[in-house]
Order: structure tokens, then C-alpha cells, then sequence
């Protein structure tokens, strides 16, 4: 087995059922996530729109691409017609691009939303209360091309094992509370993404149900974004 594969197992081998992993490739070629695929890897993260077409368009059909990384809404466009859920919605206006952009070419596109939970200022992602007045609005009752299947977020980068389990714990929170008032009666709301490389296994703990791991499968990336 290569490196990436061996990596692969590992982490697979340490996720229970019932979580998935999305192995975020941004940054590694085509010839990184063939190696992943031949182990049976089907679903992979990709956080910029001029990386994933060209990945989507040369690789098996039969990848899914989750979008993960924040999106400017003059790339909705692009990006639509080659994932199978974008996991970083971060406002009104870019769901209410998808939905757009989703129609026009007769999709019903999987979306999560991303809250923002670390101490960082530079992490996107809505508040509560903003989410709250989204799934609130008149207007989120007419989106018919976007289906809602639950909610993403990063953690704060630090050594804190204590401040970044509590960060996942509010995630969990919040996923649970819009479940039960918003999304009760519909099964597709469901998913709950968090942990990266570092900090996957307290995310596990927490109840993640999607893990977005990159340089713990593909290696150190010569740029981090
Ligand atoms: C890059 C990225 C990841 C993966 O990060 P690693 O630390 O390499 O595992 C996960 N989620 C998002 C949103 C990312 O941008």
C-alpha cells in the first residue's frame, strides 16, 4: 500500500459506524485521490471551485464531491452541477444562489449550514440567531431547490482539548434544537460535520456524523487554506 492509502485505512479504522469520511483533497492532484479511490473512497472534499471542476470533470463519475470551503456566490454556478452537497453555506443570499442556481438545471441540492463556533474572527459561518431568522423567513419557505441536511463547523485551532470538545458539544447543540424545531419531521436533516485531521476524534466523541480529514490522508499541503 502507498502512504495515502495506509493513512486511509487507519483513519477508517477508527471511526465508528454510522460516520462518514470526507477526504478533503484540495491542493493534492488527481494521481492522490486515485490512490484513495482504489481502496473503495468514494466521497471527497474539495474548498475552491476552480480545483474541484476540472477533479470532477477528469475523475470517476461515481465520486461525491462535498464542497467545504467558503463560496463566493459568482461561483455557485460552477459549482453545482458537480457536488452532492455543499457544506459550507454561510449565509442567506449564497443559499438563496444555490437554490437558484440549482434550479436552472432541475436539482435538488443537499446543503449544510456552517455556524461559526471558534474564537477566531476569521471563520465563516452564521450565528444562531441568524440561522434562526434564515429558517424563519418567508422566503426560506419558497426554496425548492435546496434541501437543509444539517449543520458543519471548525473548532478553534488551538492545543485546548477542553475549549475544542465544547466547541463541538454547542454544534451538537445547535444541530439538536433546529432539529426539533425546524426539521422534526424530515429525515434528510441528519448530518452533523466536524473534526479535520487534529481534532476528528473529539468531534467523534461529540457526534459528528461526517469527518473532514485532509493531511492526515494526503500529507502536509504546502498551503493551508
Ligand atoms: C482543509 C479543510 C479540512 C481538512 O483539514 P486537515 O487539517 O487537513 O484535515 C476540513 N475542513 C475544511 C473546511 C477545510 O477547509
Amino acid at each position: 500500500m502507498t502512504t495515502i492509502q495506509t493513512n486511509l485505512q487507519h483513519i477508517k479504522s477508527t471511526l465508528p459506524d454510522g460516520v462518514r469520511l470526507v477526504a478533503v483533497s484540495k491542493f493534492n492532484p488527481n494521481s492522490a485521490i486515485e490512490e484513495a479511490y482504489a481502496m473503495g473512497q468514494r466521497l471527497f472534499g474539495e474548498s475552491h471551485a476552480q480545483e474541484l471542476v476540472p477533479k470532477a470533470q477528469s475523475l470517476p463519475k461515481d465520486i461525491q464531491w462535498h464542497f467545504i470551503g467558503h463560496l463566493q456566490t459568482n461561483k455557485v454556478k460552477q459549482v453545482v452541477p458537480y457536488v452532492s452537497c455543499i457544506e459550507s453555506v454561510d449565509s442567506d443570499r449564497l443559499l438563496f444562489e444555490i437554490d437558484k442556481q440549482a434550479a436552472k438545471i432541475g436539482r435538488v441540492l443537499d446543503c449544510l449550514l456552517q455556524f461559526h463556533v471558534a474564537q477566531e474572527a476569521t471563520k465563516f459561518g452564521f450565528s444562531y440567531d441568524e440561522c434562526v431568522a434564515l429558517l424563519d423567513s418567508e422566503v426560506f419557505g419558497r426554496l425548492h431547490n435546496v434541501r437543509v441536511c444539517g449543520v458543519m463547523g471548525m473548532a478553534s485551532i488551538t492545543d485546548d482539548q477542553q475549549q475544542i470538545r465544547g466547541e463541538f458539544r454547542r454544534l451538537k447543540q445547535y444541530f439538536d434544537t433546529l432539529k426539533s424545531t425546524y426539521f422534526a419531521q424530515n429525515d434528510s436533516f441528519c448530518e452533523l460535520s466536524m473534526g479535520m485531521t487534529h481534532d476528528y476524534p473529539l468531534a467523534v466523541l461529540e457526534g459528528a456524523t461526517l469527518v473532514r480529514v485532509g493531511s492526515g490522508i494526503f500529507g502536509e499541503r504546502m498551503y493551508q487554506h
